[in-house]
């Protein structure tokens, strides 16, 4: 655990410990596969496949310290940490209550591979909070909820959700990776657990696919377990990368938030951008709620252009910093169309029933300067 410290600190040093004499100050990647054993021992090996190597370990201590979690493990992918942590809170027969408002691959983790497990799933709009109580049944087990949100940054109020988990004895788990701790600790907020894709802010360089879950340590050694079976430990050069990114943490995601309130500010100035989705502006529906729980309101901004497809593509095609790219919370500013991506699974209609019509771009803000990213976006609007 981190004690007193402050997430800056804890995201450069982990847990602190005293250093030897000559020993590096960067950690050294040990990218050993397996280790040697002592003869006639009968404790458990040292293998990266079982995710127990010093690199693997280290990585997960720093991120449970972060969350202020008892424990945390790091997993090879963002969708191994989800699909862990559910098949660690359910079995066959369970109910699941999901939340509406997340990400395309969970979506279809549940549809498609949970439901062969015999779990049943009831998706809930959180924006109708007396659903939550409604939807618990004979077997419901879990609640599962993304906050803030893909692709309208979203920032649920937890407290309905929590008082109907405490009632009925179901675990909390909130996919915070759009925040990442230093915006957002679900734990310290009543979640029991969290789950994170560490490609995205952890890491923050594009250049590696990670995920973990934190919560109690009965928990987290139930899904180390499962990781082991399934196979879905992180390699070590992986969990290497994400403690490098890890390091810088906090300073990137404070210019993050700058960068993301910055563009938001001026997006919302301009004409031929209809609509901007921003929980730092006053016009966003969760404004209130996202002032009162995050400590930053995070780089990702939602624009609808005015103009549909071909407006978005003329503006994509245009853009000379920005890069149009998948994927979120790189330290260089990356843009997609949830139509071709996350939300591509779903109809036009659906899509603009959700809130996002044809014309909808996710951005995510990097750590350019500001006006750069800005001057990007105007010349290849105007
Ligand atoms: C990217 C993402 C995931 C999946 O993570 P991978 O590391 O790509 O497997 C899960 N949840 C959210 C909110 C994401 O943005």
């Amino acid at each position: 655990m981190s004690g007193k410290r402050g997430p800056s600190t804890t995201a450069v040093h982990g847990v602190i410990h005293r250093r030897a004499e000559w020993s590096p100050v960067a950690p050294a990647i040990v990218q050993s596969a397996t280790y040697v054993n002592p003869v006639g021992s009968d404790e458990h090996i040292l293998y990266a496949g079982d995710g127990n190597t010093p690199t693997q370990v280290a990585v997960g201590q720093k991120y449970a310290a972060l969350e202020g979690a008892e424990a945390a493990v790091m997993v090879g992918s963002g969708m191994a940490a989800t699909a862990l942590a559910h098949l660690a809170v359910l079995r066959p027969g369970d109910h699941l209550i999901a939340s509406r408002w997340i990400y395309g691959g969970t979506q279809r983790l549940f549809d498609e591979e949970l439901a062969r497990f015999g779990i049943a799933i009831t998706y809930v709009s959180p924006d109708e909070p007396r659903l939550w109580r409604k939807s618990v049944r004979k077997g419901t087990r879990a609640v599962f909820v993304e906050t803030p949100t893909n692709p309208l940054i979203r920032v649920l109020d937890l407290e309905p959700i929590l008082k109907v988990a405490k009632e009925f004895g179901l675990a909390l788990l909130v996919d915070g990776t759009f925040a990442s701790p230093i915006n957002f600790r679900p734990l310290e907020h009543g979640a029991d657990i969290v789950i994170t894709s560490a490609t995205k802010y952890l890491n923050g360089h594009s250049d590696a696919i990670a995920g973990a879950v934190a919560g109690s340590a009965s928990f987290i050694e139930e899904v180390t377990r499962l990781m082991r079976l399934w196979g879905q430990a992180i390699d070590p050069f992986a969990a290497w990368l994400v403690d490098r990114g890890l390091r810088t943490l906090a300073v990137r995601v404070e210019r993050h938030n700058a960068n993301g309130l910055a563009v938001a500010r001026w997006a919302a100035k301009q004409k031929w951008i209809t609509k901007v989705h921003y929980p730092g502006l006053e016009t966003h529906p969760d404004h209130a709620v996202a002032a009162s729980v995050l400590g930053g309101f995070g780089g990702m901004v939602g624009l609808q252009l005015g103009g549909g497809v071909a407006a978005a593509e003329r503006f994509l095609s245009r853009l000379r910093v920005v890069i149009h790219a998948p994927s979120l919370a790189g330290v260089e500013s990356l843009i997609s169309e949830p139509r071709l991506t996350s939300h591509v699974h779903l109809s036009p209609e659906q899509r603009s029933a959700l809130g996002f019509p044809d014309g909808f771009v996710r951005l995510s803000c990097g750590i350019e300067d500001a006006e750069d990213i800005i001057a990007d976006l105007e010349q290849a609007g105007r």
